[in-house]
């Protein structure tokens, strides 16, 4: 008989991938005791013992398509990442050593701490190209306005000063542009080079 591989409900419901559960365990805490799925009352009894054995054992090692019926789905739907597929993959050996199981949760959880840095890094990334560019376009065009402007401030016949800008207000308005150009250029590379 099928039976939901959370609550032990019998039925086919939605069918997700090991990977699918993975995620929603280790990278986003689902944790199906606490969210009063599981009625297995030894499992009650010895709360964070009974999670980290069952995030160690089947959630860790098992390859295998996982059953959920649509009371436990209900809560898992929020843990999960993207639209869940099942793989087809039926049946899996999961190993109850101790040991094995401690070394299987060890590696999932160092592959999903690996992933978050690599997507931290590459926002980083991001953040810095678009500091260093926007700083560089300040850094531009505030120059080369600082430069017009300072041109017709000292020499009114020159360019024709209609605005009656002076020497002061311009170092005083523009020149803070391309200052806070550099400013971004700066944390952007800085961005960049980590
Ligand atoms: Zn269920």
């Amino acid at each position: 008989m099928t039976v939901c591989d959370i609550c032990s409900a019998p039925g086919i419901g939605t069918v997700i991938s090991a990977e699918n559960m993975r995620q929603a365990v280790f990278k986003n805490g689902f944790n199906p005791l606490s969210l009063g799925l599981v009625r297995d009352p030894m499992a009650r009894m010895n709360k964070t013992e009974w999670y980290e054995g069952w995030k160690n054992t089947i959630v860790a090692q098992d390859t295998s398509d996982w059953n959920i019926c649509s009371n436990c789905m209900a809560k898992l739907k929020a843990y999960l990442m993207g639209t869940p597929k099942p793989t087809g993959v039926k049946k899996a050996t999961v190993s109850a050593n101790p040991i094995a199981s401690a070394l299987a949760g060890a590696a999932v959880k160092e592959k999903y701490a690996e992933e978050r840095m690599e997507g931290a890094s590459k926002l980083n990334r991001l953040t810095g190209y678009l500091l260093a560019t926007g700083g560089l376009l300040m850094l531009g065009v505030g120059l080369m306005s600082f430069a017009g402007y300072m041109i017709a401030a000292l020499d009114p016949t020159l360019v024709g000063n209609s605005q009656g800008i002076g020497v002061e207000t311009t170092v005083i308005c523009i020149l803070p542009i391309p200052i806070i150009g550099i400013v971004l250029l700066r944390s952007g590379i800085s961005r960049l080079r980590n």
